[in-house]
């Protein structure tokens, strides 16, 4: 499946091939921090299928939970967290949430549950509002 999308600003765009089947959702801390948020749906791209323009910056970053060595690209005007790949660029994580239509990978796999905040488990027990608050509440199937 070709996917394509960009960073908050648009400086950056992104266009890949992914591997089938592949949508993670990481609850390590790492992604916690660098997404600002309880956890990050990524799916995957061999590096010959992944496509990058506009200048991303980078930083390379020894993962908490692994001890592995990851280049992670972000846009340096928006600062949007957009892939993460290993030193000989094989295999991207892509950033689910950068992508057009992000919300239609639903995760296969959680990964590093242990660092799940507990509440994540009865997300759908408290309201879900259409939009902002004072907006009409969502039927959760
Ligand atoms: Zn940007
Ligand atoms: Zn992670």
């Amino acid at each position: 499946m070709k996917v394509s999308g960009s960073c908050h600003c648009g400086k950056i765009k992104i266009n890949a091939k992914l591997i089938e089947g592949k949508v993670i959702a990481c609850h390590c801390t790492d992604c916690q921090i660098s997404a600002g948020g309880p956890f990050r749906v990524i799916v995957q791209s061999n590096g010959d299928d992944f496509e990058i323009t506009g200048d991303a910056s980078e930083y390379i970053k020894t993962s908490a939970d692994s001890g592995n060595h990851r280049v992670q690209g972000f846009c340096g005007k928006c600062g949007s967290s957009l892939y993460a790949c290993d030193l000989d660029r094989n295999l991207f994580n892509i950033r689910a949430g950068c992508l057009e239509n992000g919300s239609l990978f639903s995760p296969k796999v959680h990964i590093f549950g242990k660092s799940a905040p507990s509440w994540l488990k009865g997300i759908s027990q408290s309201p879900w509002l259409e939009k902002g608050p004072g907006s009409q509440p969502m039927k959760m199937d």
